[in-house]
């Protein structure tokens, strides 16, 4: 029986306040939040654009309910993939200014499908250390050379380039780090890529909705074309307030994902009401530019809040704005104190990011008032005074 000690793991895991519990929420995802039977304050979702309850999103989804049903019924390559599926993937085509687009049922899948389908034990990948975890899990999945190379470092990563004897060589980085909220050097890695003979993939989940002309995303907003950025994946769980996620690339890229990429041949279509969703939400991400603007002022006046109060955050413009805490037990006593005053806010440990830079991410949305950031100041401003070992 010791081979299975599962309780003295999760013991050791309590110990080193690693232990991780679910919060329940009743209702939908906004600002403010139903959790643990209590409303609270929440700056910790992925809806950045507040679209995740808004009506126009719902409708759609019930509207498609009644012509398509709930279930996918099937997976794409055996009769789930309805019209619905279709037209939102041109849609996405035509708004990333790609040959053509492939839905995934998850960001997780898309990431796990698109590596593996396209490498091999004589290909190499080469992914910054700090890629969210799907990336590192699709690079050894696909048994490919696996490296890792120092955040957003193109000098070291093209040491690496120049000694590969690999076959095929991908580069692979998330757009925004999901942890970190800056933003990859992605004109630098590109043009790096194009010289080493390998190709560049952005797992652009953050940035999408977010970045760029009508929230086209990290792609527009450094003007990479398909051949600069040939593998570019993005969900639709974020910003878009829906379910999902694509990869938007060449025809041929397109067409192997459809042949190989094991992620989307052997599951169940996602939801064709939630692609109708989806595709309203596009059209609210594009049209409706005041989210962008009013997300970038409530960044604005929390950094330089935080800036007055003495309080060190990231290095970040983008709607993730972590505060810099250390050890996981400060994390989570931070956490707690403002939960104790209704606010919440997640404390990300170890081994979500490295050992010691434990922190505060802190997450705004388009639904969040500048009131609620205000808030969020002050009451920062009381748990800092009453946890004293933070530094500040
Ligand atoms: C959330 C996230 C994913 C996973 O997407 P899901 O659709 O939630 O599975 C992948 N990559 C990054 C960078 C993410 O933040």
């Amino acid at each position: 029986m010791t081979a299975f000690a599962l309780d003295a793991a999760l013991a050791e895991r309590r110990e080193q306040s690693l232990y991780r519990q679910r919060l329940l929420v009743d209702g939908p995802q906004e600002p403010e939040l139903m959790v643990d039977g209590q409303c609270c304050l929440a700056f910790c979702s992925n809806d950045y654009l507040g679209l995740a309850n808004h009506p126009d999103v719902i409708n759609a989804f019930k509207k498609a309910t009644d012509i398509y049903g709930v279930g996918g019924g099937a997976s794409h390559l055996i009769v789930g993939h309805s019209r619905a599926h279709h037209q939102l993937e041109e849609e996405l085509a035509e708004f990333t200014g790609r040959s053509r687009v492939l839905l995934f049922s998850t960001g997780y899948m898309a990431n796990l499908g698109v590596i593996s389908a396209l490498l091999g034990i004589s290909d190499a990948v080469f992914q910054d250390r700090l890629n969210h975890a799907s990336l590192l899990d699709a690079g050894r999945l696909s048994g490919a050379r696996f490296q890792r190379y120092l955040h957003a470092d193109c000098e070291n990563l093209e040491q690496r380039l120049m000694r590969s004897t690999a076959h095929r060589k991908l580069v692979v980085t998330d757009g925004v780090f999901s942890m970190d909220g800056d933003i990859a050097p992605l004109r630098e890695l590109s043009k790096l890529a194009r010289s080493h003979d390998a190709w560049l993939m952005v797992d652009d989940a953050h940035g999408f909705g977010c970045l760029g002309n009508e929230g086209r995303g990290c792609a527009d907003y450094f003007d990479l074309s398909q051949d600069d950025l040939p593998v570019l994946m993005g969900t639709l769980g974020k910003a878009f307030g829906t379910a999902g996620a694509f990869v938007a690339g060449s025809e041929a890229l397109i067409e192997t994902l459809v042949q190989f990429a094991r992620t989307y041949i052997y599951t169940t279509a996602m939801p064709p009401a939630i692609a109708e969703a989806t595709r309203v939400s596009l059209n609210i991400v594009r049209k409706e530019s005041w989210r962008r603007e009013h997300l970038t002022t409530l960044i604005q006046r929390f950094r330089s809040g935080c800036e007055t109060l003495g309080i060190r955050l990231m290095p970040s413009s983008t709607p993730i704005q972590p505060i810099d805490v250390g050890s996981a037990d400060r994390a989570l006593e931070m956490s707690r104190a403002l939960a104790d005053n209704g606010i919440l806010v997640t404390a990300i440990r170890p081994p979500t990011v490295p050992q010691g830079s434990a922190r505060l991410r802190v997450t705004f949305s388009a639904a969040h008032t500048p009131e609620q950031v205000d808030r969020l100041l002050t009451t920062l401003e009381e748990v800092v005074r009453k946890v004293p070992e933070v530094e500040v």
